[in-house]
């Protein structure tokens, strides 16, 4: 019989948990080690919309949308993921962009359905301000990010993987270009592959191979209400700002792709935002803003994920990406495969790190 395969997975966010699940599941043996604790960084400080929305190419549209299909599959794997095909209604585009996004991807097999100011009524009674036409797609959901992510973990730890939170990786340790470990705040661990899914923290990791990851952090600043009677259905993407209701009952919202910018004053940014967003909702007199979120998101410079070995680096597989929520499921059943039988799924092909150097 082989050995099983040793994988260190730096990161505890979304991506490091599913494609520690995936390879744990797969056979291998999986130490994970975070800085953070389980739950990441961004993750939790995410909109955590399940879509293959407008603004993408067709390549990305048909690995997005594998993802949502992977995320059924993955909630019905692992207890404890809650998941909730929620639906979307979309009307943050004037009505000739909303239109063609309709026809584009309508004819890719996307669900959805063109409504009215009626029908957006239906959908969300509880919207003071409705739009005179938008999209819906009931297939778009969400994962709550931080208790997904930390169920993913739970069940990886079960099957047999290891988790050291509270650990950061310093450099990956290298000879004859092949990665053979990282060096820790808590000691040298060696493995025959390092996986990078450290979301911000990964370009200074991969760099101390050599490997240079093109990725910018933009902020997000997402306002949290305290927990309130139930007054939105699904995930409202208007012309001002997106939200939606967290498991928790909490109404959340960002302006900008489900974060604002922060601006120079935050603390005044996200009052006026809970402010708009309170005003568009009926019956929401009793709410009140509890906290405020600013979240880095993990974008290549190109806003297309990184996925893939570095050419020239033996032995480490990197993935980072925006949109980490929405594709989770699918990075991590792919990254596994690739890792441990050398498949490489052609979904992923736009993705790799080579067409930066291209
Ligand atoms: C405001 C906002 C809104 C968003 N909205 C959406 C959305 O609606 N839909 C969607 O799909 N996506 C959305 N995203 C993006 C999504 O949240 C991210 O792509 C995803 O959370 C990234 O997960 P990750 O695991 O890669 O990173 P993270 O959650 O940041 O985790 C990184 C992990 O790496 C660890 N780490 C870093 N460096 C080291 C090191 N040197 N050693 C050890 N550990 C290290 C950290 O401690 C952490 O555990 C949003 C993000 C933000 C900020």
């Amino acid at each position: 019989m082989t050995e099983a395969k040793e994988v260190i997975v730096t990161g505890a966010g979304i991506m490091g948990a599913s494609i520690a699940w995936h390879l744990t599941k797969a056979g291998a043996k999986v130490t994970v080690i975070a800085g953070s604790g389980a739950g990441g960084v961004a993750t939790p400080n995410s909109f955590a919309w399940i879509n293959a929305s407008w603004g993408n190419p067709e390549p990305y549209f048909r690995l997005r949308i594998r993802s949502m299909a992977e995320w059924t599959r993955l909630a019905n794997e692992v207890p404890g993921i809650p998941l909730q095909w929620c639906g979307g209604l979309c009307w943050d585009l004037p009505r000739p962009e909303l239109e063609a996004y309709a026809a584009e991807h309508s004819a890719w097999g996307y669900g959805i359905e063109r409504v009215d100011r009626a029908g957006a009524a239906r959908i969300e009674p509880n919207l003071t301000e409705l739009p005179d036409f938008a999209l819906y797609v009931a297939e778009e959901g969400v994962a709550e990010p931080v208790a997904a992510t930390q169920a993913l973990l739970a069940d990886a730890e079960r099957r047999g993987a290891r988790l050291l939170t509270g650990v950061t990786a310093t450099a990956l340790v290298r000879a004859n270009g092949q990665v053979s470990g990282v060096d820790t705040s808590a000691g040298r661990i060696v493995a025959d592959e390092v996986v990078i899914a450290a979301g911000a923290g990964s370009p200074a990791l991969a760099a101390t191979a050599g490997i240079e990851l093109p990725i910018g952090t933009p902020p997000g600043l997402i306002v949290h209400s305290r927990p309130y009677q139930k007054l939105l259905n699904g995930l409202m993407i208007g012309d001002r700002l997106h939200m939606r209701q967290t498991a928790e009952g909490r109404i959340i919202a960002g302006s900008d792709f489900g974060g604002a910018d922060p601006g120079m004053d935050a603390a005044a940014t996200a009052r006026d935002l809970f402010a708009a967003m309170k005003a568009m909702l009926r019956g929401a007199d009793g709410l009140e803003l509890d906290f405020h979120t600013i979240g880095y998101r993990p974008t290549p410079v190109d806003g297309f994920p990184i996925i893939g070995r570095a050419e020239g680096a033996g032995g480490v597989y990197v993935a980072v990406m925006h949109s980490g929520i929405t594709l989770a499921p699918a990075v991590g059943l792919f990254a596994a495969r690739e890792i441990l039988d050398g498949d490489r799924d052609p979904l992923l092909d736009p993705y790799g790190l080579a067409r930066f150097t291209q």
